[in-house]
């Protein structure tokens, strides 16, 4: 973690080029397993979750509602609240320069308050709610840097005009308050707020949902300069899986609480290893190339408290066969990626056999 009360000034470029350039790891999500406790029996709303993210990557998690990844990302930054609860796993924040490693779950909430904004923050969905309406927005942002800082109250009012001006909103602005911005507007200066102390980690939950089309797209080329510029990494959450080609190097897909396919961004979109993944690309239009038909995905996300036996996905999957409703598939390696689906077991299995028999 970086040290609390360190002045944060403009990242030097020299910083900037050697941030962006390295590739260490810096999140390292094991075993994740998130449990609701709200009736007699727990609900397995997160089961077994692993993540890899490296230093200045873009992470895209995606899935429909109810598939649990809300329910990730806020166990990683412990924002989660009761009933839900981390009941194992870890989340390993890798250390760089000479600063230690840490499992952000173990962490007390001193140690969790230092590494929040300096070293993870976070852009909820809502800019509404993630501002403050009765303050000015330079006072939230003076409020920040000044808690994390060692500036004056007016070298934090430059620094946040500074902010506002890299999301392209004018330093006047400063002064308004929520209301008096438009949504899109709001959303930038929640990124720009993000970004005050210099993160390693900026987690983003639907940031572009509430805004219209063009709107959306001004902000993913925004998040994506400036991480260029910044060298920060990305975890980006979203339900439509076209938004994330846009903007993540790798993406995991979940559904019913589990990670069912990883891979890089663009071979995933691609050629998808998993029905649910090549369902998910049909259900949204692409924003780029040719229009193609929307096909949607029958039927519902299954209710976690009710989940099928075997895959979970099989009650809606057209390629279903002998044991998805019986046995559930493991998630497994596939040349860059992984996938849990009994297509490819049966693939492998053959494969083996013939190996074995040749
Ligand atoms: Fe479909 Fe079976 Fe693969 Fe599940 S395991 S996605 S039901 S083919």
């Amino acid at each position: 973690m970086s040290s609390s009360g360190t002045p944060h000034s403009s990242i030097s470029k020299q910083d900037t080029v050697r941030r962006s350039e390295d590739r260490t790891p810096l999140l390292t999500v094991r075993g994740l397993h998130v449990d609701y406790f709200d009736k007699a029996d727990p609900v397995h709303a997160v089961s077994g979750v692993d993540l890899d993210l490296r230093r200045g990557e873009t992470l895209g998690i995606v899935g429909e509602s109810g598939c649990g990844k809300s329910t990730l990302v806020t166990a990683i930054t412990r924002l989660q609240r009761p009933p839900a609860v981390t009941t194992a796993g870890s989340v390993v924040f890798h250390g760089h320069d000479g600063t230690e490693s840490v499992d952000v779950l173990r962490l007390t909430e001193r140690q969790l308050a230092d590494l929040r904004w300096e070293n993870i923050a976070v852009v909820f969905q809502s800019a509404m709610n993630a501002l403050n309406p009765v303050l000015r927005l330079g006072s939230q942002f003076a409020d920040v840097l000044r808690r994390h800082s060692r500036l004056s109250k007016r070298e934090a009012w430059e620094r946040a005009g500074e902010l506002l001006a890299m999301v392209g909103i004018p330093a006047d602005r400063l002064r308004s308050y929520a209301h008096e911005l438009s949504g899109g507007m709001r959303q930038r200066a929640t990124i720009a707020l993000a970004l005050a102390c210099e993160p390693d980690l900026v987690v983003m939950d639907e940031p572009t949902t509430a805004v219209d089309v063009v709107m959306q797209r001004q902000i993913l080329r925004q998040v994506s300069r400036l991480k260029r510029e910044l060298g920060f990494s990305v975890i980006f959450i979203t339900h439509d899986l076209s938004l994330l080609i846009e903007i993540a190097d790798r993406i995991a897909v979940m559904y019913a609480g589990k990670v069912v396919e990883t891979g890089p961004a663009r071979q995933l979109y691609t050629d998808p290893q998993h029905p649910y993944t090549e369902a998910l690309r049909g259900a949204f239009p692409p924003l780029h190339g040719p229009r193609r038909e929307i096909t949607g995905i029958p039927g519902s996300p299954p209710g976690l408290r009710t989940l099928p036996a075997g895959c979970a996905f099989h009650p809606r999957c057209a390629r279903r066969f002998e044991p998805c409703d019986k046995t559930t598939p493991p998630l497994l390696a596939l040349g860059a990626g992984e996938a849990a689906c009994h297509l490819h077991q049966t693939v492998r299995g053959e494969e083996d056999h013939h190996a074995r028999t040749r």
